[in-house]
């Protein structure tokens, strides 16, 4: 049967438990990060303290420039911070070289771009198929299909086949959430990725993000969007680089139902997120059946 999230592969559920020393799933210890710039040094992180639990939904706000990009890019590994030390699950991921770091971020993490990042010269149903191949998960026969589920999830499946050029920007923000959500990953770092969305499809990938994290996964979001932002279960807000205000919102996605569905104080079981359907019961690593 086809759902979202499987157990987890070998490794075990890293959305349901922190790193290895009793710690934090994320934990970030004065992270600084300075770009160097053709009128001098840009310090666009200032000792950025983080710490995210598995199973967390966390928001990121923050003005144009204040960082959060920067911030995602770090822990995921993208960039490496200046200074400071960033622990995923226990990695220390500024320590991997860049081949180390590919694999490992293909494994743990699911990212959605600000700007995207699809493949220009690969359809739309290739590039969510790309990152399940490169990581060998799932067994091949059965990577088109997921695929295009997860296309179908997004309300892409008729686009499956056109190349990102052909896409609007909502369309290609849909093809990129499809893809971060491919392997499976326990941790999904998503940058503004409502921002190109009308708000129908902008509460459908809301809704999906919360119900992700209620089976355990870990989702940092950032966005624009504050009501959205207070309906995660914590909301980080960054200010010239630093972390000015963390907020736990209560009644959010973490307490039971999506918060968006008890604003009134009533539940509609059924608006829980149909993507739940696609999780895959068989076997993950495909690494021998590749062979
Ligand atoms: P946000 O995502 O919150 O809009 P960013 O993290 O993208 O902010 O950027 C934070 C600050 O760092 C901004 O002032 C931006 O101009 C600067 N910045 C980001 N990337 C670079 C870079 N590669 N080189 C120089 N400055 C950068
Ligand atoms: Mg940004």
């Amino acid at each position: 049967m086809w759902r979202l999230t499987s157990k987890r592969r070998g490794s075990g559920a890293i959305g349901r438990r922190n790193s290895g020393d009793g710690g934090h799933l994320i934990d970030l210890q004065q992270v600084e990060k300075t770009y160097l710039t053709a009128s001098g040094p840009f310090p666009a992180l200032r000792g950025v303290d983080l710490r995210i639990d598995a199973g967390e939904f966390v928001s990121v706000i923050g003005r144009s420039g204040s960082g959060k990009s920067t911030l995602i890019n770090i822990i995921t590994g993208i960039d490496r911070p200046t200074s400071g030390q960033v622990l995923v699950d226990g990695t220390a991921v500024q320590t991997l070289n860049e081949e180390q770091t590919a694999a490992w971020r293909g494994r743990t993490i699911g990212v959605v771009f600000q700007f995207f990042q699809l493949l220009p010269s690969l359809t739309a149903i290739e590039n969510v198929l790309l990152p399940m191949d490169f990581c060998r998960v799932y067994k091949p026969a059965e990577r088109p299909p997921r695929a295009l589920r997860l296309l179908e999830q997004m309300g892409m499946a008729s686009h499956a086949h056109r190349l990102p050029a052909a896409l609007s920007g909502g369309q290609l923000q849909s093809v990129a959430i499809a893809r971060a959500l491919a392997t499976d990953p326990p941790l999904l770092m998503a940058d503004e990725p409502t921002g190109n969305l009308d708000s129908g499809a902008a509460e459908v990938v809301f809704r999906l993000f919360a119900s992700l994290a209620l089976e355990g996964k870990t989702v940092l979001m950032v966005t624009h969007d504050e009501e959205l932002a207070r309906r995660a279960t914590r909301t980080v807000t960054l200010a010239d680089g630093r972390i000015v205000a963390e907020t736990t919102n209560p009644g959010s996605a973490r307490n039971g139902e999506p918060a968006e569905l008890r604003q009134d104080g009533t539940r509609h079981a059924s608006s829980r997120c149909e993507i739940v359907d696609l999780r895959c019961d068989s076997a993950r690593v495909a690494g021998q059946e590749d062979r």
